[in-house]
């Protein structure tokens, strides 16, 4: 029954376009969504809307949340998900937003003869399995002023829900009907090499920081995926087809047909 009324008031939300000043803020703060076809952009209003109705936005540290903030997020969201009815982040429930980059003190519990170490450590973002995501305002900003350097906050958090869906947040997303043995050999040894390339001192396309584990390698590729999807195609073409079959989308192809 609550299904029923969900998909119900879900309907008359997507009835509803966006307001021509949310697209003026999604495209001036949002350069990923730009090259969406006039279709593309309907779907991706209608997953806005659904997000900014059922996604509470909560502002820290004093941050008063504007409908800017709160559509700019849900835009960049809901991009990944455009083709992919359902992964519309179900078991989130809250993003909370930061005015600037944020100190977490973080406890380190599994040192020898039980010691606890602490730690302060400054983030741009973060995502919860139980259902809530950080992110912070300023970081947004600057991402949406370079939209060449392949960063993008947004994208990375909600990839690790994406990849969590299958269970674990572990660089293994669920890819039902997809190829897993071509995933996993590929995306595998994409990630074996650029290791290796990183632990060299060497300059790679794709972040260093992916080279962390397979999780964030998931979520920086996806980064790249979608910021610098040109130059990804080119410089790791088989890497490319394998996040564009996942997300059922090509945006290097969209890229060159605006
Ligand atoms: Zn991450």
């Amino acid at each position: 029954m609550l299904c029923w009324f969900r998909n119900r008031r879900r309907r008359r939300l997507r009835a509803q376009p966006l307001p021509r000043a949310w697209w003026e803020a999604i495209d001036r703060h949002a350069p990923a969504v730009a090259c969406l076809t006039p279709e593309e952009r309907r779907r991706l209003g209608e997953i806005v809307r659904v997000l900014l109705d059922e996604k509470y936005f909560e502002g820290c540290q004093g941050l008063e949340v504007t409908d800017e903030m709160r559509v700019v997020i849900a835009a960049q969201a809901a991009l990944p998900v455009l083709n992919r009815p359902g992964w519309d982040y179900p078991g989130l429930r809250s993003i909370l937003i930061y005015p600037t980059a944020y100190r977490v003190r973080t406890r380190d519990e599994e040192g020898p003869a039980g010691i606890v170490t602490e730690e302060n450590e400054v983030r741009l973002g973060e995502a919860w399995a139980e259902g809530s995501l950080v992110l912070s305002w300023e970081d947004i900003l600057e991402d949406g002023a370079n939209p060449d350097d392949g960063w993008n906050t947004i994208i990375h958090e909600f990839a690790h829900l994406i990849d969590g869906y299958s269970g674990d947040i572990d660089g293994l997303p669920p890819l039902a009907g997809a190829d897993t043995k071509a995933w996993s050999g590929i995306v595998n040894e994409a990630y074996e090499r650029h290791t290796k390339e990183v632990d060299a001192g060497r300059p790679t396309l794709i972040d260093a920081y992916g080279a962390t584990d397979p999780a964030e390698f998931f979520a920086v590729v996806t980064e790249l995926f979608f910021e610098r999807p040109l130059v990804m195609r080119d410089e790791h073409p088989d890497l490319y087809e394998q996040f564009a079959l996942f997300y059922a989308q090509d945006p290097a192809a969209r890229c060159e047909r605006t």
